[in-house]
């Protein structure tokens, strides 16, 4: 299929001339065809002796054959018009020696005059169809005066440039149809590529933004690293000047000295953790926060954190509790000081937003793969809405609740980036005003 249509193809800058060179080849293929069968046709006769003049035959089907080839080589090689003028001429002169000279003036052979007219506007030009009505109309009257001794029939003629005119019409409705549709196609191709040039602009601004964006991201990230690196030192001798002196070191303190110490020491404390938390956060984004994980004991870790977050429980009113359930393995693997951190965020939430009641914490086995850290309040609830976007970084549900309550937005979206380090996810479910249980489910690990 291929082949063949490369076989048809022309090669010419000129479309309309492209268009009649394949039209004109499609025609010589049929033809060849045709000289094929009669030659086929001839043999067959010749072998069963069915027909005993076979000569004109085999050479008619031969000259057909090697004209047709010729043709075709012109139209590849030269050029379409010439190829189109001399396929003419052959098929015209196939009409003339196809049948007698009474046939072609005025009987069956004479409206096959009409075919060449009819393919002289198509494979030629639009107007092409008068010169062939002209020539086979001299034909016609030549074969009446020379051969048949007769006058010219004039209404045969009449006919031939009647079919012309048609012929003629519908040729050049064709071809500024196929115009306007080439000029369409143009137009159409120089907007795709106008198109394609706006999104390749709009494409590289984009990179541009995004390569930009990314330096921002990490200038933010080691500005952020390098203050937080920096804020760090003075608070934690802050934090250690102010213990001194709360253990009277540089002597006894009066009570109003004593309650502001007191109250330094809380907002460094806090300090320290905000800074801490920040860089923990830039540490998890650059990717640079490993794990480090141990043996370690789930009733140890759960009794720690209950330990350091019941004077906070008993300050704010409420009962805190803890357990460990029994089936869960005496000993796991993992990075204690991480599961820690977590488990006090969560506490410290759990504390910070219940009002009245109790925070519980439980540690259990929660399938085959993994075990689980659960803190359950009996707090102010968060909406279903927020269940989402409080675990990303500054997120909180209320503003003006949670500054009230104290904190920055971070502990729970560090929680999440953690849990996820190590290969497991936190889940939340919550009731306005009935509580909120913060699961963190972590999979089973074996030592290394
Ligand atoms: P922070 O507590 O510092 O604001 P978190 O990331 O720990 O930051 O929490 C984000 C927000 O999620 C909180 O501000 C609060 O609105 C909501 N939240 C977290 N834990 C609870 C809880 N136990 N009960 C109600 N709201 C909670």
């Amino acid at each position: 299929m291929k082949n063949l249509k490369s076989l048809l193809e022309i090669h010419s800058d000129d479309p309309d001339n492209k268009r009649r060179g394949q039209l004109l080849n499609i025609l010589l293929l049929g033809l060849a065809a045709l000289s094929l069968l009669v030659l086929l046709v001839t043999i067959i006769a010749d072998l069963s002796t069915l027909e005993t003049n076979v000569g004109p035959l085999y050479m008619g089907s031969f000259i057909m054959l090697g004209s047709t080839i010729l043709i075709f080589a012109v139209n590849h090689y030269r050029s379409a018009q010439t190829a189109s003028i001399l396929f003419l001429a052959l098929f015209t002169i196939i009409l003339v020696l196809s049948d007698e000279p009474a046939q072609i003036v005025n009987g069956r052979s004479t409206f096959l005059f009409t075919v060449p007219i009819i393919m002289a506007s198509f494979i030629l030009s639009p107007w092409a169809s008068f010169l062939m009505a002209g020539v086979s109309s001299l034909l016609i009257a030549s074969l009446d005066i020379f051969v048949l001794d007769s006058t010219p029939g004039v209404p045969t003629m009449l006919g031939f440039f009647a079919v012309a005119l048609v012929s003629w019409l519908a040729s050049r409705s064709l071809e500024a149809t196929l115009q306007e549709l080439r000029v369409l196609n143009r137009d159409l191709e120089l907007r795709v590529e106008e198109r394609t040039r706006e999104l390749e602009e709009a494409n590289q601004q984009l990179e541009e933004a995004n390569a930009h964006l990314r330096e921002l991201d990490r200038l933010k990230s080691l500005f952020v690293a390098m203050v937080s690196h920096e804020l760090r030192t003075p608070l934690t001798s802050i934090q250690g000047f102010t213990q001194m002196l709360l253990v009277s070191i540089y002597g006894a303190l009066t009570n109003e000295q004593q309650s502001a110490v007191e109250r330094v020491l809380a907002n460094t404390k806090r300090l320290i953790k905000i800074v801490n938390d920040l860089l923990d956060k830039t540490r998890i984004e650059a990717g640079q926060l490993a794990l480090h994980p141990t043996s370690f004991s789930p009733v140890e870790l759960i009794d720690d954190v209950h330990t350091s977050m019941k004077m906070l429980a008993k300050q704010r009113g409420l009962e805190l509790t803890s357990e460990v359930a029994p089936e869960l393995a005496a000993t796991l693997y993992g990075d204690q000081g991480r599961l820690h951190q977590i488990l006090v965020n969560l506490v410290n939430n759990g504390l910070k937003f219940t009002d009245k009641g109790q925070v519980n914490i439980r540690a259990y086995r929660f399938d085959g793969a993994h075990w689980a850290m659960e803190v359950r309040d009996t707090g102010i609830g968060i909406p279903v809405k927020s269940q989402e976007s409080i675990f990303e970084a500054f997120r909180q549900v209320d503003a003006s609740v949670t500054r009230r309550r104290k904190g920055v937005g971070l502990g729970l979206s560090i929680s999440r980036q953690l849990i996820e380090l190590m290969g497991g996810r936190i889940i939340v479910a919550s009731e306005i005003n009935e509580g909120s249980k913060f699961t963190a489910i972590i999979p089973f690990t074996a030592p290394h």
